[in-house]
């Protein structure tokens, strides 16, 4: 058994990718080229069900752009979660508006509707719902209260390729979903981001922000940005969207091989509704969780996460807007998680060195 060090993450970038970059290089159209249109194309057949998607430089663009172009702005409200990449509440108060932070349910991390309804007031626009490690949030819970009170249902499913809820893939529930492809995340395209939209009204307001706010050249409509995705960018996005199903059934082999194994720790559960696409495997460490960390690395040379040690409610950039918020569920995930390797990179070695080192650390410590 080799004592390699396992990584938490391990982007998988091979010859494929390699010759379309150097297809688009020698074609000379490194931007504005075809690449961008077939990604969109791909992307919207093979992950939301035909949506119109619009590529970007970033998720976080992504996120940006469509919360402009659904008419989110200084007044507005959008109740996000706390346990989360900071992403999704900055994107937010850029635009202007107000996040409101909710707390969220500690069985799959995600929005708890009931929190959510709480938290609705009268300048609430919006709930943008984050399917976190690849699990996804509670959509039709979340689609009632989004119903109840009149308001838009935005998708953070950035970390949530090819995840499905009541076996409809998700990114087709909100008004837009942002996936985004940086190297880390199930799929990457370098550096990128996917927004699919609802309808053409919202795509073209996308498209226009996205550029400048032009559609015809130098014939500006709107106030926009430069947020384009580069051809060379599109061109690894399209092999990857190739590679994405099976990457992901390798990343559910892995998780269930985890399941079965692990000891000591409190493995993710999924809803019967959902399937999982384990962006990332996470367990909950009642008691010792940083130790464990310590001890996985030191000695047994196995890597691993901790998505999220900070609420996004108590971080120095963020914690304005949520004055003496307490989120009971979010600070108790933010003491327990701890993410494992589950990345399709491991060998069945690798596999059992986790298990080894886990239950090692878990037993000791009991
Ligand atoms: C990665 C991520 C983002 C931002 O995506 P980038 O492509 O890094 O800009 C937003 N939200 C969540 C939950 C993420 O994990």
């Amino acid at each position: 058994m080799s004592d390699d060090f396992i990584p938490p993450a391990k982007p998988l970038i091979g010859d494929d990718e390699r010759a379309a970059v150097d297809r688009v290089l020698r074609s000379g159209q490194v931007a504005g080229g075809p690449e961008v249109a077939a990604f969109e194309a791909e992307f919207a057949k093979e992950l939301v069900d035909g949506r119109e998607c619009v590529a970007v430089n970033s998720g976080t663009s992504g996120l940006h752009l469509g919360l402009l172009a659904a008419g989110i702005g200084p007044g507005d409200e959008v109740i996000v979660p706390s346990f989360t990449f900071a992403a999704t509440a900055n994107s937010v108060a850029l635009t202007g508006a107000t996040p409101v932070f909710a707390d969220i349910e500690l069985t799959h991390f995600c929005l708890d509707p009931d929190d959510v309804a709480a938290r609705v007031t009268s300048r609430t626009k919006a709930i943008m719902p984050v399917h976190l490690f690849g699990h996804p949030a509670d959509m039709s819970a979340l689609g009632a209260v989004a119903e109840k009170h009149g308001l838009m249902l935005f998708e953070d499913a950035a970390q949530a390729h090819g995840a499905t809820y009541d076996g409809r893939q998700v990114g087709g529930f909100g008004r837009f979903a942002m996936f985004s492809l940086y190297p880390t995340k199930n799929m990457t395209s370098g550096e990128g981001g996917m927004v699919a939209c609802e309808d053409a009204q919202l795509s073209r307001q996308v498209r226009l922000l996205r550029n400048q706010g032009m559609e015809r050249q130098y014939a500006n409509e709107v106030i926009g940005l430069n947020n384009r995705m580069t051809d060379i960018h599109a061109a690894i996005g399209r092999v990857q969207l190739g590679r994405l199903p099976g990457w992901n059934d390798t990343r559910r082999r892995n998780a269930a091989f985890l399941d079965e194994h692990l000891e000591g720790v409190i493995v993710p559960a999924v809803a019967a509704t959902a399937t999982h696409v384990y962006h990332q495997y996470t367990v909950r460490v009642p008691e010792g969780r940083d130790e464990m960390v310590r001890r996985l690395r030191e000695d047994f040379n196995v890597g691993s996460g901790v998505y999220y040690p900070i609420p996004n409610h108590r971080l120095e950039s963020l914690a304005a807007f949520a004055p003496g918020l307490d989120l009971p569920a979010t600070e108790q995930a933010a003491r327990e998680v701890l993410s494992l390797p589950v990345h399709p990179s491991l060998s069945a070695d690798d596999l059992e060195r986790i298990v080894t080192a886990v239950n090692a650390i878990a037993g000791a410590g009991a």
